[in-house]
């Protein structure tokens, strides 16, 4: 089936075309007709699979239809979204998918002065997407009311409760009405987040795509074997031999995250990193250079690029191996979306071995094996543009050489 088949207003239609999106993705087609009949929808697809369009889509129809009935502005849509990066990704989908229909769509996320928010929301809204603490200000102060609500759309589920955000979904329960339609989604699925949705939604029709592995298909994802003190060498090679290509790295932690792109900075690459210790507005400016490509390179812990669309990621590097194995699928799943293709690779040193088993085990399947020969590798190693680490190094591995001769000997 094709987008021009369904029943929607002609206006959305013409700008799904623009997107070119022609055909809707698995969740899309299953999802879209019973959100369009007005039932509670449960729906847990992986990452990348067009989870804001099914729901965006059905929900301007019907929202665009009302306001063209009514001439009236009030919030009837809310969509909680984890972070403000979300929030505003999710709303320029919406702009586009709803240009040209008559709806207002407002985004309201903390950070940043209220003002011009509140005067958008006195001019009347629609469609509010929002993360909890600002929306919850505003309510307090009154610049909200949510009492006419009809549709609630919690989006990116997991990642909300991972946030701690399990209270302000419950409390925003007590803000709308309960006769409300409410659309839950989701890329991975636990107890928890079965407990949450079926405790705000109303025999919600089930909707689950869940491939034997999760990683998309789209995206080849392998392994090296590189030691922690190496992988900064394996980097600087592959950002060279990929010139020009749009390369996402994710990191453990701040400070690895600093120390990456310092590395990549003493062998002549520029690059940005991304992550919980940085400004809002600043997180904001690095991700839109990344976006319109001012930027090939961009360093990430996990929290700050969860979620994030960002079209034409050519490779993502996982530098470090994540400690939660599902962040693995959500990290590769930055790649390869829309249906493109997506290359992933792991650096994985000896410590980092039972983490990699982890992953196995959680996406069940083995990752494949990028084999580095050892001249490859040494040669990596010690041809590297970072000169002053380069002395040191090079004398370091001899002497390693040397040591370890006379053991292997000793083995055979
Ligand atoms: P998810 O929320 O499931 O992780 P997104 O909603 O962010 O995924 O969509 C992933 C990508 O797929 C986006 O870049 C989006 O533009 C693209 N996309 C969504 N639906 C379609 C479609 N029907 N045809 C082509 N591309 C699509
Ligand atoms: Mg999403």
């Amino acid at each position: 089936m094709r987008f021009d088949q369904y029943k929607f207003l002609d206006v959305i239609k013409d700008n799904l075309a623009t997107l070119k999106f022609i055909r809707p993705t698995d969740i899309q087609f299953k999802a879209i007709p019973p959100i369009i009949n007005g039932e509670d929808v449960l729906a847990i697809a992986q990452t990348g699979t067009g989870k804001t369009a099914a729901f965006a889509i059905p929900v301007i129809d019907y929202v665009a239809r009302q306001v063209a009935d009514t001439k009236k502005h009030h919030i009837r849509c809310l969509v909680m979204e984890p972070t403000r990066e979300l929030s505003i990704q999710i709303t320029e989908v919406f702009n586009q998918i709803g240009k040209g229909t008559g709806i207002r769509v407002l985004n309201v996320y903390g950070g940043v002065e209220q003002d011009a928010q509140i005067q958008a929301l006195r001019s009347g809204t629609d469609i509010l997407i929002t993360t909890p603490g600002r929306m919850f200000d505003l309510i307090h102060q009154g610049f909200i009311s949510l009492e006419r609500l009809e549709i609630l759309v919690v989006d990116e589920a997991d990642h909300m409760l991972d946030l701690g955000f399990l209270k302000d979904i419950k409390d925003v329960l007590r803000h709308i009405p309960r006769n409300r339609q409410t659309l839950f989604f989701s890329a991975t699925i636990n107890d928890s987040i079965k407990k949450l949705a079926y405790s705000i939604v109303r025999n919600a029709i089930r909707i689950q795509i869940s491939p034997e592995n999760p990683v998309n298909k789209n995206i080849v994802h392998q392994v090296a074997f590189i030691e922690m003190d190496d992988k900064r060498f394996f980097l600087e090679r592959l950002v060279n031999e990929h010139e020009g290509s749009r390369i996402l790295v994710f990191v453990r932690t701040q400070v690895r995250a600093e120390r990456v792109f310092k590395a990549l900075e003493r062998a002549g690459i520029t690059s940005e990193t991304i992550h919980g210790g940085k400004e809002q507005s600043d997180r904001l400016k690095v991700l839109e250079a990344f976006r319109n490509g001012d930027t090939k390179i961009l360093i990430a812990t996990d929290v700050s690029a969860r979620g994030i669309d960002i079209q034409g990621v050519e490779y993502v590097v996982n530098y470090d191996l994540p400690e939660q194995p599902e962040n693995y699928v959500h990290r590769v799943g930055r790649t390869g979306r829309g249906g493109k293709k997506g290359y992933a690779v792991a650096f994985c040193s000896k410590e980092e071995k039972p983490l990699l088993a982890d992953i196995e085990d959680y996406i069940g399947a083995k990752v494949d094996l990028l084999k580095i020969e050892k001249d490859l590798y040494n040669e990596t190693v010690s041809f590297t543009a970072d000169e002053t680490q380069n002395d040191w190094k090079t004398l370091l591995k001899e002497a390693i050489i040397e040591e370890e001769k006379p053991k292997k000997k000793g083995k055979r």
